[in-house]
């Protein structure tokens, strides 16, 4: 062998070492901090026996909503002092708490309740479900008195429905909104000017495909709405477990038996791509075949659209390397 072959070999077998051994790294690492949040809910489940996929819901919102959050952080459920302590008080002594009626627990049974550990925060979120009671409409009367809003106490109640459907959190695959294995083209759109409508600008990506090409959910989540919109035509709005909002518009029709409420994966065909909108409702081939899509996110206050074209570059590239 000479020189060339021997330093050949040699980068190939560094290749063949390190690359596996480093995506391992990578999974694990992922994966362990989804088991720990899991077996946190599971505990507060058995302490409580408010099931675990409440828990986990709440947890999940929460970490949509709060902006300061560290990357590892396990749990993110956030408590105002207010309610914690009790008005007045400033004492993690579980004594002092009670007096002031605060609301704080001890979860891991270090002696205090302390809001910014995880699973204090948890036990003291659980605790105050469980005087609703134990099933879905308790939950949700639980999460109004807390939240004061719809849209939070929806978004929550149906992630609790995807995590107990799936028998997971860990719900992090995606596909592309258009068959990868149809023609379709897109490219960035967002902001544009359109034809239709006024001033309004562009929110979101066109995809253009024949009509009749799947439309596929892009996430896990659940139907928030169906039917026809003047600019939209037929679209189907889905809102995933991130708080955010997945709007596809001018279906040429629906997959059958899709409702709202529904529970729907990535992969899922909710209809198929068509040209309707711009008119009353059935108008359609006003304008090339093509899917819209846009993505709305809720932090809790307000909602706001952001460009999904890096997203789709993304989920393309994933739905391609599952073939
Ligand atoms: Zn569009």
């Amino acid at each position: 062998m000479n020189k060339r072959t021997i330093v050949a070999l040699l980068f190939f077998l560094l290749f063949i070492i390190y690359l596996p051994s480093h995506r391992f790294a990578e999974e694990k690492k992922e994966e362990s901090i989804y088991d720990k949040r899991m077996a946190l809910y599971m505990k507060t489940e058995s302490l409580t026996q408010i099931p675990w996929y409440f828990i986990a819901a709440v947890d999940q919102y929460e970490r949509q909503i709060h902006k300061d959050l560290k990357e590892d952080q396990i749990i993110s459920i956030r408590i105002p002092q207010e309610i914690w302590f009790g008005p007045g008080n400033q004492s993690m002594d579980m004594e002092m708490i009670e007096v002031f009626n605060g609301k704080g627990k001890d979860g891991n049974g270090d002696g205090k309740a302390d809001p910014n550990n995880g699973e204090d925060a948890l036990l003291t979120f659980a605790t105050m479900i469980q005087a609703y009671g134990h099933n879905e409409e308790d939950f949700k009367i639980a999460l109004w008195e807390y939240y004061k809003r719809d849209l939070t106490v929806q978004t929550i109640k149906n992630t609790a429905r995807v995590f107990k459907k799936y028998n997971s959190i860990n719900l992090t695959e995606r596909d592309f909104p258009v068959a990868i294995n149809y023609n379709y083209t897109y490219r960035s759109t967002w902001g544009d000017r359109r034809g239709f409508g006024g001033r309004r600008i562009h929110e979101g990506t066109d995809i253009f495909a024949g009509y009749g090409t799947p439309v596929h959910s892009t996430t896990y989540g659940v139907v928030e709405l169906i039917g026809w919109n003047l600019y939209g035509g037929w679209r189907i709005g889905i809102r995933d477990i991130f708080n955010i909002y997945h709007y596809y518009a001018h279906l040429s029709g629906y997959q059958e038996g899709i409702e709202i409420g529904q529970i729907v994966k990535p992969g899922d065909v909710l209809g198929s791509v068509g040209s309707t909108g711009y008119g009353p409702p059935g108008t359609s081939g006003k304008f090339p075949p093509h899917l819209h899509y846009g993505m709305y996110k809720d932090n809790g206050y307000s909602e706001w659209s952001f460009d999904p074209y890096p997203y789709l570059r993304k989920w393309e590239r994933m739905a391609r390397d599952n073939r």
